[in-house]
């Protein structure tokens, strides 16, 4: 069947990013350990659905999404120097590690680390891949009708949709 709101599909892909013009590979899921999702639900970015709709299993495909079609733009009011004292308990952070904070509401979230002066760290709240291109190119595995039990759970239960959770 093709892909359609409301079908559990099972895709490979191979993922880039686009920094200062040059591809970067971020991570892939191959024919082994397919990704495996109920479409039309918004579990995914609404233009990566929109550039497979109607494709069939052994259909490759090959597109890119521009930064605000994928994790947005990357927002400066989300970057914050935070003194260096507040990690003096913790492992002295690295450059692109990501270190748990807690906002004052108790809320835990990582933050990239910027960069780290004398005396101050600078984090970044953005998404890891907000402000980059994405390149997405892979293969449709597999493509089949939901079961009752994913669609009231709006989630897809593995390649055969006998995996319950
Ligand atoms: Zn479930």
């Amino acid at each position: 069947m093709n892909i359609q709101p409301n079908s559990v599909v099972a895709l490979t892909y191979d993922l880039y990013t686009n920094k200062d013009g040059e591809e970067v590979f971020v991570e892939k899921a191959e024919d082994s350990n397919p990704l495996v999702f109920l479409y039309g639900v918004g579990m995914m970015l609404p233009k990566f659905e929109e550039n497979l709709k109607g494709l069939q299993p052994g259909d490759t495909y090959d597109f890119h999404l521009v930064a605000g079609d994928a994790y947005g733009h990357k927002d400066e009011k989300a970057i914050a120097d935070l003194p260096l004292d507040m990690f003096k308990d913790m492992e002295h952070p690295a450059i692109d590690s990501f270190i748990p904070l807690q906002d004052n509401e108790g809320n835990q979230f990582r933050a990239r680390v910027a960069e780290i002066s004398d005396n101050s760290v600078t984090v970044d709240l953005n998404h890891p891949m907000a402000g980059q291109d994405l390149h997405f190119k892979g293969k449709i595995l597999e493509v089949r009708e939901a079961t009752a039990d994913e669609l009231s759970h709006g989630h897809a239960h593995g390649i055969d949709g006998h995996a319950g959770h």
